[in-house]
This record gives C-alpha cells, structure tokens and sequence, in this order.
C-alpha cells in the first residue's frame, strides 16, 4: 500500500489523510485500553470488529437521517471518513444508572433512570476526561448554546434508534458515548456523529442474562472481549452466524 500521512493516532484508532480534500481513513486498531489508559492490551480481531459495527450503525443513522461522518468502509480494518472539527466533548447518554454515574451517586447499576439523561465530559486525556456542565461548555466557547440544543437532540435520537435495534436483538442499550463534529457546506457549519460507535463505547447486557457485551468485559475481566463482540456482530448479522475471528483451519481438498 502506497505512504500515507498520519494525521492523528489516538488510543484504539489511527486516522490519515483520505484520498480526497476533505476526507480521512480512520484505521481500527486491536488495542484496548481503560482507566484513562493505566490498563492496556492488544486483543486480536477487536479493531476488525469496530469497524463492521460502526459501519453497521453508521449506516442505519444515515438512513433515519442523521448526519454522520461515515462514507463508506474500504476494508477489514478502514473506513472512508468525512473530516470534521471535532466539539471536545464526549457526549454521553445514559438509560440505566452504571459505570460512573453508579459510582458517583451510590446507585446500583442497572437501575433504570426515569429518563434518558445526557451528560458532557470535556476530551482530555490528562485531566481523565472530567464531567462539565453545559455552563463551562458554552463559556469556554467549546460550543455554542445553539450547538447544545442540537447535540442533544441529535444524541436523544441515536439513542432511541440504538435502543431499538438492540433491544430487537435481545440487547439492552444501559449507555454510550458519542462525538460530534463540525462540516462547513459552503459557509454553513453543520453538526454530524464523528468517531464510532461499537461495544467499546457502549454498554450493551444481554436482556435475559444481564451478561455484558462491551468493554466492560475488558476493564473488569469478565471474560474473553472479542468473543463478546463477536456476539453482538452474529446477532445484529453484522457477520455471518459461522464467522469468529479465529481464523479458519485449513481445508483438505483431495
Ligand atoms: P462511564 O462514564 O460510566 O465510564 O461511561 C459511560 C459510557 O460512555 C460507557 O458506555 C462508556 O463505554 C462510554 N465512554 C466513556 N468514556 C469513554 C471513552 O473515553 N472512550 C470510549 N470508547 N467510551 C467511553
């Protein structure tokens, strides 16, 4: 494959320069990280996964008519992308109390919330990505009010999409985290989904067992994490029922 420029590598992507003005080829890679990267690990076929399950959710928003950076995937591990500014905040729904909201608050986890409740993390790896408020947001200038309104309407209607499509498939969405990003069409900036959406920044339990199916399998050793993802995959048909990410035995042909 011919060089290309790096533009940027964060910690489970890289993205460069995409073959025209305006684009990117966001690269999934294996690696799998928490705790604001204190816990680390290469998990094989991970990055493969993410990228058929972003395509997979990408693609269904767009069809409701949400605006998302996806294009279209060029291979196992790399998607076209449209570039954008990316807001620097982690956009955060959550359906049932977990995670860090459990542990802020002394809830147990699975409680369901009276209702969806969105929440804003400023994106900085240093500071361990702290939760802002729409306050600090709009003073700092990260975002306008007129943004706000936008983000979270946008983020309430991936949420109802997501929870429906997994719930089809016997999943619960408890929560997620997405990213929003700015085009400008002409002079006219526009806000679209940026980064991905897939088990590594959802929490998705099967609806009868309450088995976890997300990353949370990795930052608490549940358990084997790709075999996890290979689960949501089957059953969303994201990938063929007798396809796993070990690679096939050879066959014998007489
Ligand atoms: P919590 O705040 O409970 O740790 O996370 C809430 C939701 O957002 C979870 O689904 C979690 O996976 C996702 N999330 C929060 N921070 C990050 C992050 O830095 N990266 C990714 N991929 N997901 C995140």
């Amino acid at each position: 494959m011919a060089r290309r420029k790096k533009v940027y590598e964060g910690k489970a992507k890289i993205l460069y320069e995409g073959p025209e003005p305006g684009t990117l080829v966001q690269y999934f890679k294996d690696d799998a990280t928490a705790f604001n990267a204190e816990k680390k690990a290469v998990i094989e076929g991970k990055g493969v996964l993410n990228n058929r399950l972003s395509e997979f959710f990408m693609t269904g928003l767009t069809q409701i008519g949400i605006p998302t950076h996806f294009i279209k995937r060029l291979n196992m591990r790399e998607q076209l992308i449209r570039q954008a500014e990316i807001i620097p905040l982690e956009v955060i729904v959550r359906n049932f109390a977990a995670g860090s909201m459990a542990k802020r608050l002394g809830m147990e986890e699975g409680m369901s919330l009276p209702r969806p409740i969105v929440e804003f993390s400023y994106k900085d790896d240093a500071l361990g990505d702290p939760l802002v408020p729409e306050e600090y947001i709009i003073a700092f200038g990260w975002a306008t009010q007129q943004d706000m309104d936008d983000i979270v309407s946008l983020a309430l209607r991936v949420n109802d999409w997501m929870s429906g499509v997994m719930y089809g498939v016997g999943i619960k969405l408890v929560d997620f985290k997405i990213e929003v990003g700015r085009v400008w069409d002409n002079e006219f900036p526009r806000l679209i989904l940026a980064d991905e959406i897939s088990p590594d920044s959802c929490r998705l339990w099967d609806i009868e067992t309450g088995q976890k199916l997300d990353k949370d399998v990795f930052r608490r050793d549940l358990g084997n994490l790709t075999d996890a993802y290979t689960e949501v995959a089957k059953r969303l048909g994201v990938m063929p029922s007798n396809v796993t990410h070990r690679p096939a035995k050879p066959t014998l042909i007489n």
